[in-house]
């Protein structure tokens, strides 16, 4: 176990905006009195007609209700630009990085107000009106941006769908929601190679049509200049749309419990959830995270490589960072494009400050070797940020001496689509950090640690992660199946949300995600996160990935499966299977040597990047007829070769 701390540095000490005391004395007030502070945090944002109540939330099974500043008004585009207009209207709102590194743009907060504003209009002018469900299937460019902000403009319901998607599950979320309007692109551009967005739109309105969910509009971007059918009546290009429209809309007044986007979670567990956020609460909650999780202060390029696809990219690409007059980087390409060394020439080149990513991008960038990080100067990074999956401490050990050549401190955001902000973090100033733990609290968050049956554990403990009650940035519900909602999150421990995840706190108090409860492997009556095991496997220098599962075991109950990929270079042997094993059972014991290694070239994973291990339990299990919904999965392909060269054979 690294439980090795890394103190805050002192040159972030000095400048941060809240350290240890303050953080202390904050937390305190927000669990004391969240009804007090959250009634001066709410403030943070411009209201239109102020609230008067603060909290009015019930976790209780019988009647989970979820509102906050209810009776308050906004706008959540005009807190993203407009309030911004007089003092930095000048100042850059989004620099855009394409794909090809000669491709970029710089966008001020005027010209960002002007274009979201013609966008909106010309949403009204195709018929979208206040509570419409709008679709965008768009790449990162910054028309994504403009379409989220105009749909808040308008009071429109927005529904992201990633790039990535395909036709089919373009169709089931389109039909799900209800969507009667899109906006695409005629194609997107990643790592050099065009995806068929336009085409694959086509497809989805016919397959939704099965269904009888009519599209109406299809508003489409012309990306690449790439063939494209327009039908007649339902598609219209963007270009003209928004030359026709006028650049003058004033921002609908909301209110706070307003829907704002719905989101369909990543679909790493099962179906996709339509997770749905509304308006005030989660514009302060966005905001009020990015500020001091990140420590974000004045005149700072800021970035986030997540897609606006994720919930990441909603938060903390756009309207976290854009209401507190940030300057956000939104990046079109991909981590190894033209080479591994992209993301540092960016930052280099843009001179980025604060630079926030996934496990999974950093485990790949740590693969291909350091001298892509080190021909890079980099010195304008300040903070480093990572989330959606535990970062195994290997990865974290290599971020924060590679990458940010130990000056800079990492933030291990622990959250989920549910949440709408980060949950458990360091703040930069103020935690000293254990490399794989997410820490502490944010301001207002009480998680509990609980056994099977929901008792709380206290101290140095393990088991399951709950909130034990609500912060503003929470989901509200499931759109059209608030009883899944209260069925997923409320019913397995009664008058607590359960976030699915396990979890370790240890007598620091410092919580440590072990893993999805789903995936928690019990070897001979011991239960074991998989992550621990992942970690320890990924600790070994020929090693790039790992994934552990659980399968039925005549002796132990449950054997432990180990899907490895290795280092660019190394190959698969025999020999280096039982050095694999020997190694695990060095460094956490022989409970945990895997019983079953599989030299995998790929692991199935979510088009964010994180791990299916439902598919890999199955295959496993050697139970693979029956893979459930792959429709999330980034290449379908991985899984044939897994399929083909399983260890386990009934
Ligand atoms: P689905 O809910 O559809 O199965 P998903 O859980 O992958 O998909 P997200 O909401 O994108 O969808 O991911 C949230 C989950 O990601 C968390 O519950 C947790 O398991 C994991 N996660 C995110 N950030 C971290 C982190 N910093 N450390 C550990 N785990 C994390
Ligand atoms: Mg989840």
């Amino acid at each position: 176990m690294h439980d090795e701390l890394y103190p805050v540095p002192e040159a972030t000490a000095k400048a941060a905006l809240i350290d240890n005391d303050k953080y202390l004395a904050m937390y305190q007030q927000s669990i004391d009195d969240p009804n007090a502070f959250w009634a001066e945090h709410g403030k943070r944002i411009d209201w239109i007609k102020p609230y008067s109540k603060v909290k009015n939330t019930s976790y209780d099974y019988h009647n989970v209700s979820i509102k906050w500043f209810e009776d308050g008004t906004l706008n959540v585009a005009a807190n993203c630009i407009d309030r911004h207009l007089e003092t930095r209207g000048d100042q850059t709102a989004i620099i855009w990085e394409g794909d090809d590194p000669a491709d970029d743009e710089h966008i001020t907060f005027r010209q960002l107000h002007e274009r979201v504003s013609r966008l909106a209009n010309a949403f009204k002018d195709n018929g979208v009106k206040k509570g419409d469900r709008v679709t965008i299937y768009l790449p990162m460019i910054p028309e994504a941006a403009y379409a989220m902000l105009a749909c808040a403009r308008i009071g429109a319901v927005h529904s992201i769908v990633f790039g990535g998607f395909s036709p089919d599950s373009l169709a089931n979320r389109i039909e799900d929601c209800r969507s009667s309007f899109i906006i695409t692109a005629d194609e997107g551009l990643r790592g050099g190679r065009k995806v068929p967005l336009k085409a694959n739109t086509d497809k989805a309105i016919e397959v939704a049509a099965r269904d009888g969910a009519v599209v109406d509009k299809v508003i489409v971007v012309k990306r690449t200049g790439g063939d494209v059918t327009m039908k007649d009546g339902r598609d219209v290009w963007y270009h003209e749309a928004v030359a026709a429209a006028s650049p003058d809309c004033p921002p609908e007044e909301m209110s706070a419990e307003d829907p704002l986007f719905i989101l369909y979670t990543s679909g790493s567990t099962g179906k996709p959830k339509g997770v749905m956020h509304t308006t005030g609460g989660y514009l302060v909650y966005a905001a009020m995270t990015h500020e001091y999780v990140f420590d974000y202060q004045d005149a700072e390029v800021y970035w986030c490589t997540a897609d606006v696809g994720w919930v990441t990219g909603h938060s903390y690409i756009v309207y976290g960072p854009l209401a507190n007059g940030a300057t956000t980087l939104m990046f079109e390409g991909v981590p190894n494009y033209p080479s591994p060394s992209r993301f540092w020439e960016v930052v280099d080149k843009h001179k980025v400050s604060i630079f926030y990513t996934a496990p999974t991008a950093i485990r790949a960038l740590m693969g291909a070797g350091e001298d892509y990080v080190k021909k890079t100067d980099r010195s304008s990074l300040r903070i480093l940020g990572s989330v959606g999956e535990p970062i195994n401490p290997e990865a974290w050990i290599w971020y924060y001496d590679v990458v940010g050549e130990k000056r800079c401190p990492i933030v291990d955001t622990w959250w989920q689509t549910e949440t709408g902000g980060i949950l458990i973090t360091p703040l930069p100033g103020a935690t000293a950090l254990k490399p794989g733990s997410a820490t502490r609290p944010f301001f207002g968050i009480q998680p509990q640690i609980v056994d099977a049956e929901g008792k709380e554990l206290e101290g140095a403990t393990e088991g399951n992660l709950v909130i034990a009650d609500s912060w503003p940035g929470q989901m509200r519900t499931v759109y059209g199946d608030h009883e899944r909602f209260v069925q997923t999150y409320f019913s397995t421990y009664k008058g607590k949300y359960f976030t699915g995840d396990g979890c370790r706190r240890d007598a620091d108090g410092y919580y440590w995600i072990t893993g999805r409860v789903d995936d928690v492997i019990n070897v001979s009556g011991h239960r074991m996160g998989t992550a621990e095991v992942e970690s320890a496997l990924v600790a070994h220098p020929k090693v790039s990935e790992a994934a552990v599962v659980g399968y039925p075991h005549s002796l132990k109950g449950q054997g432990i499966y180990a899907y490895v990929t290795l280092m660019e270079g190394e190959e698969p042997s025999e020999e280096l299977q039982k050095e694999l094993v020997k190694w695990v059972r060095n460094e956490i014991g022989p409970i945990a040597s895997p019983d079953l290694i599989q030299f995998a070239p790929g692991l199935p994973k979510t088009r964010s990047g994180k791990i299916m291990r439902r598919i890999l339990r199955k295959i496993a299990e050697d139970a693979f007829e029956n893979l459930g919904d792959t429709s999330t999965l980034a290449d379908p392909g991985v899984v044939d070769d897994l399929i083909e060269n399983r260890q386990n054979r009934a």
